[in-house]
């Protein structure tokens, strides 16, 4: 009646049609046989960082024996790079508690430096085949969660890579809890939001960098009171209670100055009073003119990247993703972490930034 709502007729015979052609085909059906499939109640987690962890010891813990996959040979994924979040809780020490409770218990079984190499079979029971320190092993499993995580993105731009001043947020977070002499020189630290993010073939937020940005800032605050520091940004997005950092920081005088794309902030080697800078040029929207700060450091605030090796993970067991690369759900909101493929589900942040 819909896609004929001006063909009364047609359409009334149409479904007269229909409903007699349905008659008949229900004449020839024969009733489906039940039968008992046996279900494998074993889990597969692809990825060992931290929301890799969490799933195989949750399930652990309900009783469900869990394989771990993790290509690395050290468990702990992005978190490793961590020291603290933003509240100030030790990332380092939740982490050894989580990886020893994971080592501990009996009916995790852990595989380093694995890839998989085959994924067949259908919900309740798949057969992964997983090439891990020289050895093949077959996995006979019957749900898996992919919680292939993501990965700090390696800029291409600013000077990274060319000039060892210019860091990414966690190289100064892992240079400053290393205890490096790096901050000994330090007057000035340059801040650059949105680095491989929010741009025309990566049109995504990646909502941490904002946050890791204060909080690093409020750490060299609290080493360094007297060091200038500057937040270049487009948007901050300290979300939540995240605010209250990003107030702090205001008040113990970091410096935000905005920036709109595409007038993207350039860096450049230069000197100043005999001191070797890098110098910052930002076009201030507010202004309507060029600034320029110079820092001894420029910090980069990159944008989370799908890790290494998802593509790879998701083409085993025929999984969507998304334009981005990160995985997709069936639904956002009545399937959240679900894929469309029965018995495989995700986690952590190869879903999106989180
Ligand atoms: Fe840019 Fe902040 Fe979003 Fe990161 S969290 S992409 S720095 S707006």
């Amino acid at each position: 009646s819909w896609v004929h709502s001006k063909q009364k007729e047609e359409a009334t015979q149409k479904a007269k049609d229909i409903v007699r052609m349905s008659v008949a085909r229900t004449i020839n059906l024969e009733p489906l046989e039940e039968f008992d499939l046996p279900v494998n109640k074993t889990c597969l987690v692809v990825g060992g960082g931290v929301a890799g962890m969490i799933s195989a010891l949750d399930l652990a813990e309900q009783g469900f024996e869990v394989h771990l996959v993790e290509r690395n040979s050290e468990l702990g994924g992005v978190a490793r790079r961590i020291q603290t979040t933003l509240e100030g809780l030790d990332v380092q020490a939740f982490l050894d508690g989580l990886i020893r409770k994971v080592y501990q218990h009996p009916l995790i079984h852990i595989s380093h430096e694995a890839t998989l190499t085959d994924v067949s079979g259908y919900v309740g029971n798949f057969v992964t085949t997983v090439e891990s320190e020289g050895r093949v092993k077959t996995i006979d499993h019957g749900a898996a969660i992919l919680a292939t995580g993501a990965a700090e993105h390696k800029p291409t731009e600013y000077l990274y890579g060319e000039d060892p001043r210019v860091l990414t947020q966690l190289e100064l977070e892992e240079r400053v809890a290393e205890g490096e002499e790096i901050l000994v020189d330090t007057e000035s630290v340059v801040m650059i939001q949105c680095v491989g993010c929010r741009e025309e073939n990566t049109n995504y937020c990646a909502r941490v960098c904002c946050s890791q940005a204060i909080k690093n800032a409020l750490e060299l605050k609290k080493i360094k009171p007297e060091m200038e520091i500057y937040i270049l940004f487009r948007d901050m997005r300290t979300y939540g209670f995240s605010e209250d950092y990003y107030l702090e920081a205001a008040e113990r005088d970091v410096k935000f100055v905005r920036w709109e794309a595409p007038d993207k902030p350039r860096v450049e080697e230069a000197v100043e009073e005999g001191r070797p800078v890098l110098r910052v040029t930002v076009p201030d929207p507010i202004l309507g003119q060029n600034l320029a700060v110079d820092g001894d450091l420029v910090v980069l605030s990159a944008a989370d990247r799908p890790a290494a090796g998802s593509v790879d993970v998701a083409r085993k067991f025929k999984v969507a993703m998304t334009p981005d690369g990160f995985f997709q759900e069936a639904h956002v909101k009545l399937r959240p972490v679900d894929f469309a493929a029965d018995g495989v589900f995700m986690c952590g942040t190869s879903h999106y930034p989180k």
